[in-house]
């Protein structure tokens, strides 16, 4: 993958550096169109709609502003933690985004100011916009769980954002001695991507089994039940005999505290000491979407779900995990429906007309071993101010034989191509 150049406080990628002054006024952008937008956030979500807005629009004026040169993607990244493959798989840069008109800010948002259009960048350098898109991901909140800061994730990573998370969880598992226990915290809804710690036990199970068969995997739970439960049952039984163990939230598995200096995880009913602690704590928007004032007292933006617009502050669509998106879970297949959903509804908005009823269909695999995976699908339409499922589009058999299972692991990985050529190819 190839990375961003260095930002320095003149550097604008898109082939083209520009000064301070030109960052807030884009000429080429302005001459063109009277539109300018700003996306906030380079992930799923913002990617594919600074894209598909230029694919409505050529020649409206588009600017991403993504902190990190280069995206390391969630979907996938349990197979990194189980040695299944390399993180650099996960990577993209942002220069086929930049090649296609799109100009590409590698800066951290610091302000917004929806109401007089106004952004300000790390360097103190401001945009204006007439359009906001934010789609800042999540927050993992070091506020919500005693004993667990930034300091704990670097002992208990949560890996809930890929990158150096992943990697460390991946070192620590690695360093393990054969017997230890490996000990998931998994939050209450809502959550990133709520299948995905059951599909990276699974994973991490088939790691085990193959490298150090006298571990086990404890699933400290703040749930009783979540999605394709019976099919994830079914296969740790078939695949990983008793490696794997489930306490639920009825069962006293929910996570009051944890104790870093001894890896302890205190659970309403009792302590765990684990070898290996993968704390995942609860979430919430990206912290610049409190600063622009987008997010309500759950700690997510309320949209109007026909538009995307944010309930609270003007100008401003909100987009991925980052918006309460109703019955659809925050997923990178969601996020990015909704990125095409969005731009549509603005480019409607821009000229005038009333935008179409978004129909977005969400689709997810769980990949439980490299040949074994079963996925779930659905449409979902603005019901009654938010979004609600109004066709389960299907969900892989519960007794399927291990040829469809094999399959789907293959429909996952063409998936995973599609979706990041879609945003970043
Ligand atoms: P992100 O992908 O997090 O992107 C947000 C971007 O915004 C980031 O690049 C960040 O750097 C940038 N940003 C934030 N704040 C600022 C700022 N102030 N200035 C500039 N840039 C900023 N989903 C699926 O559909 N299928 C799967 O199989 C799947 N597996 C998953 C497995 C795991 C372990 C996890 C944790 C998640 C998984 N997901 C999966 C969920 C998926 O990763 C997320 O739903 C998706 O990434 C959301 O996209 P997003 O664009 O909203 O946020």
């Amino acid at each position: 993958m190839e990375a961003l150049r260095p930002v320095t406080r003149r550097t604008v990628v898109g082939g083209v550096a520009a000064s301070a002054a030109s960052l807030a006024l884009p000429r080429l952008a302005r001459a063109q169109s009277a539109a300018r937008i700003v996306v906030v956030g380079g992930g799923f979500a913002g990617a594919a709609c600074a894209r598909a807005l230029r694919q409505i629009d050529p020649k409206l004026g588009v600017t991403l502003i993504e902190s990190n040169p280069t995206y390391t993607a969630c979907p996938g990244s349990n197979e990194v933690i189980a040695g299944l493959r390399d993180i650099e798989a996960q990577q993209f840069g942002y220069d086929r985004i930049a090649a296609s008109g799109i100009t590409v800010v590698a800066q951290a948002a610091t302000k917004i100011d929806a109401q007089a259009r106004n952004l300000t960048l790390a360097d103190g350098t401001s945009l204006t916009f007439d359009r906001l898109v934010l789609a800042p991901g999540i927050e993992v909140r070091f506020d919500a769980l005693p004993g667990y800061d930034e300091a704990a994730s670097r002992k208990m990573p949560h890996a809930w954002k890929a990158g150096e998370q992943t990697v460390l969880l991946r070192r620590q598992l690695e360093a393990m001695e054969d017997g230890g226990v490996v000990v998931l915290a998994v939050p209450a809804n809502p959550m990133r991507c709520p299948p995905a710690p059951y599909e990276r036990a699974s994973l991490i199970a088939h790691y085990l089994k193959e490298k150090k068969p006298r571990s086990k995997v404890l699933i400290l739970d703040a749930k009783d039940s979540f999605a394709q439960q019976k099919l994830f049952e079914n296969a740790w039984k078939e695949l990983y005999g008793g490696l794997i163990e489930r306490i639920s939230i009825s069962q006293g598995g929910r996570v009051t505290s944890v104790d870093p200096s001894t890896n302890t995880i205190v659970t309403e009913f009792g302590d765990y000491k684990a070898d290996v602690a993968n704390v995942i704590p609860p979430q919430r928007a990206g912290r610049i979407a409190e600063i622009a004032g987008a997010t309500d007292h759950t700690g997510w933006c309320p949209i109007d779900p026909s538009t995307f617009a944010s309930k609270l502050v003007p100008n401003t669509h909100v987009i991925g995990d980052a918006c309460l998106g109703g019955g659809i879970p925050k997923s990178a297949s969601a996020a990015s429906a909704q990125a095409k959903a969005c731009a549509a509804a603005i480019a409607s908005l821009l000229s005038g007309k009333t935008p179409e009823t978004p129909r977005l269909a969400g689709f997810c695999y769980n990949i439980v071993a490299p040949d074994y995976a079963f996925s779930l699908a659905g449409i979902y339409q603005p019901k009654d101010d938010i979004f609600a499922e109004v066709e389960a589009a299907g969900t892989s058999p519960v007794d399927a034989p291990r040829e469809q299972r094999a399959r789907e692991a293959e429909a996952a990985r063409q998936w995973f191509k599609t979706i990041t050529g879609e945003a970043f190819g």
